[in-house]
């Protein structure tokens, strides 16, 4: 097949390409490098069948030729992405959206859009299953992601209304793996580089928020089997293991044989206290669940991030 990745040089979207490619197809990757890394295009242009294409989806999409598949995984993801980008965020999340599923009407493509388990908000709900409609606010820090996000289903779900394209949704939760950015700011990048200098390893809150850390290859074969099924339904794609952060921080600590301590710092504001996926829908529809425990996933991160630091002499 003929498949367009959006986002294809950010961290989820690398390794999907790769999968793609691993599984014969042929794969464009568009990515603007406003938060992706030329170096994900520049590794992934190496194979024959992979060719990338630096655009803002923001702008229209244009691709000579047939089309089967597109996934959407552009879009800014980080916590502390959210405040300087925010408008770029909605901007992504609503015109490039749309201009993407302009692309799957013309071609008559099946376009897989990455929500978010952000759509729940601070749930009430827990574990969190898709029929739950979400606890977010409108107008806090994190709202521009949240309810982009929510504005992208919303969209998805019309516009299938009303012009019959084949749209997937997959609401991810918390990834990690190979290939995230050490500055990305979220927790594991953050945990595991301030493990490995020796620095206070930063915690928010007291620690006793939950997240559910997926490893990005379980996740990335949840996206193709959704992709590839007939559930025009929301999935959640997930590890349904959670764990605390203050929990998360002490585990990185000790797998690295590290002597940094926990610093706590004041919590973010709206910062989910629960996160898990319920997954029975992905487990039941698409014969999915993960296969990588936390430990195997979190050596293989961990490894990467040395590897980095040796690259790059730090
Ligand atoms: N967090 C933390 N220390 C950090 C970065 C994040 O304790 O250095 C917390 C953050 O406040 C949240 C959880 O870890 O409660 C997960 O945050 P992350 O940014 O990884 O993703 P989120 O699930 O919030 O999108």
């Amino acid at each position: 097949m003929r498949v367009v990745v959006a986002g294809c040089a950010g961290f989820i979207g690398f390794h999907l390409c790769e999968r793609l490619l691993n599984d014969g197809h042929e794969v464009l990757g568009v990515d603007d490098l406003s938060t992706g890394q030329a170096r994900n295009a520049d590794d992934l242009a190496r194979h024959a069948r992979f060719r990338f294409v630096r655009h803002s989806i923001i702008e229209p999409v244009r691709i000579e030729g047939a089309i089967d598949r597109i996934y959407n995984m552009a879009c800014p993801a980080s916590p502390v992405d959210f405040g300087p980008r925010r408008l770029f965020i909605l901007e992504t999340c609503s015109r490039g959206v749309w201009n993407l599923l302009d692309l799957a009407r013309d071609k008559k493509a099946r376009l897989l859009q990455a929500s978010t388990s952000e759509v729940y908000g601070d749930p009430h709900v827990h574990p969190q299953v898709e029929s739950y409609w979400g606890n977010v606010n409108p107008i806090g820090a994190r709202s521009c992601y949240d309810e982009g996000k929510r504005f992208a289903e919303a969209l998805l779900t019309s516009y299938r209304a009303a012009h019959g394209t084949a749209t997937r949704t997959a609401r991810i939760f918390n990834t990690y793996g190979p290939r995230m950015r050490a500055d990305d700011g979220r927790a594991l990048p953050n945990f595991i580089s301030q493990a490995m200098a020796g620095r206070p390893v930063t915690v928010h809150g007291d620690g006793s928020q939950t997240r559910s850390f997926c490893f990005v290859t379980d996740l990335v074969d949840g996206l193709v089997r959704l992709m590839e099924s007939d559930v025009i339904d929301p999935v959640n794609i997930g590890n349904p293991v959670e764990i605390s952060m203050l929990q998360a921080a002490q585990e990185v600590i000790e797998m690295l044989g590290s002597r940094s301590t926990v610093q706590l710092l004041p919590r973010p504001s709206d910062d989910p206290s629960v996160r898990r996926p319920d997954i029975t829908r992905a487990r039941t529809l698409l014969g999915w669940e993960p296969r990588v425990d936390r430990r195997s996933g979190l050596e293989r991160t961990v490894a990467w991030f040395r590897d980095e630091a040796a690259r790059s002499g730090t």
